[in-house]
C-alpha cells in the first residue's frame, strides 16, 4: 500500500438491504479495503464465523469493551448491542487501506460527527415489499425479529438523506461497481489528490 492514510468509508441500510452480499462483491473487486468486524451480543447465523463476520460476544463482555472505552462508536439494535472496535480501524488506516464500516444509522452519526470526512452510503433495498421478501427469505429471524426489522427500516429511510450517496441494491454486482466509483470519486477529490501528489514523487 502507499503511504497515505486509507478512506473511512460507512455504509448502512435496513437489515436485509443486501449490505453484507453487496460488500462481498465489493472486496472480490478490491483488494485494498478492510471490513471493520464489529463486536456484537446477537446470536450468530448459521454459517457465520466468529472474528470473520463479527466479534460474538457475551453481554458481560460487551459492557466490560464499552468500560474499556474500546469503540468508535455503539448502538442497540433490535434487542442487541452492537459496537465498532476502533484499534483495527485506525491501524488498518494508518497501513492505507480504505476501511469499511457496515453499521445502522445510530452509529454512521456518531462516526460522521467525530470524523466528518467519513464517506456515507446508504444502501437501500428496491422496495419495501423486496426488503420483506429478502428477510424472509433469509430465513434467519423469527416472525416477531422480521416485523422488528422493518418497522426499523421504516424509521431508517428517513435518515438516508444524512448520507451523501444512496446505492439502490436492486442487482448485487451493479451495486458493488457502484459503490466502487463512489471510491474512485473519492480518491480523485482534489485535497485528496493533491496530498498524494505533493507527498510523492507523481508528475502532476
Ligand atoms: P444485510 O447484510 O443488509 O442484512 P444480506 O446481504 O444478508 O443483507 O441480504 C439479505 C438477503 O437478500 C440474503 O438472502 C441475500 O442473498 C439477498 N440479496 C442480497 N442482495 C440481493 C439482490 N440484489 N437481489 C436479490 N436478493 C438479494
Ligand atoms: P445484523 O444483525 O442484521 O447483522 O445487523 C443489524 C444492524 O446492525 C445492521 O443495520 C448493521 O448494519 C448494524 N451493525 C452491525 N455492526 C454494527 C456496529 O458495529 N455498530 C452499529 N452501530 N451498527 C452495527
Amino acid at each position: 500500500m502507499g503511504t497515505e492514510r486509507g478512506l473511512l468509508i460507512v455504509l448502512s441500510g435496513p437489515s436485509g438491504a443486501g449490505k453484507s452480499t453487496v460488500i462481498g462483491a465489493l472486496m472480490r473487486r478490491r483488494s485494498d479495503i478492510r471490513f471493520s468486524v464489529s463486536a456484537t451480543t446477537r446470536e450468530p447465523r448459521p454459517g457465520e464465523v466468529d472474528g470473520v463476520n463479527y466479534f460474538f460476544r457475551t453481554h458481560e463482555q460487551f459492557a466490560q469493551m464499552l468500560a474499556q472505552d474500546a469503540f468508535l462508536e455503539h448502538a442497540e439494535y433490535v434487542g442487541n448491542h452492537y459496537g465498532t472496535p476502533s484499534a483495527p480501524v485506525e491501524e488498518n488506516l494508518n497501513a492505507g487501506y480504505h476501511v469499511l464500516l457496515e453499521i445502522d444509522v445510530q452509529g454512521a452519526a456518531q462516526v460522521l460527527q467525530k470524523r466528518p470526512d467519513t464517506v456515507s452510503v446508504f444502501l437501500c433495498p428496491p422496495s419495501m415489499a423486496e426488503l420483506e421478501r429478502r428477510l424472509r427469505g433469509r430465513g434467519t429471524d423469527s416472525e416477531e425479529k422480521i416485523q422488528g426489522r422493518m418497522d426499523r427500516a421504516r424509521r431508517e429511510y428517513a435518515l438516508a438523506k444524512n448520507y451523501a450517496y444512496i446505492v439502490v441494491n436492486d442487482d448485487a454486482e451493479k451495486a458493488a461497481a457502484e459503490l466502487d466509483a463512489i471510491i474512485m470519486a473519492e480518491l480523485c477529490r482534489s485535497e485528496i489528490r493533491l496530498k498524494t501528489i505533493m507527498e510523492g514523487d507523481r508528475p502532476i
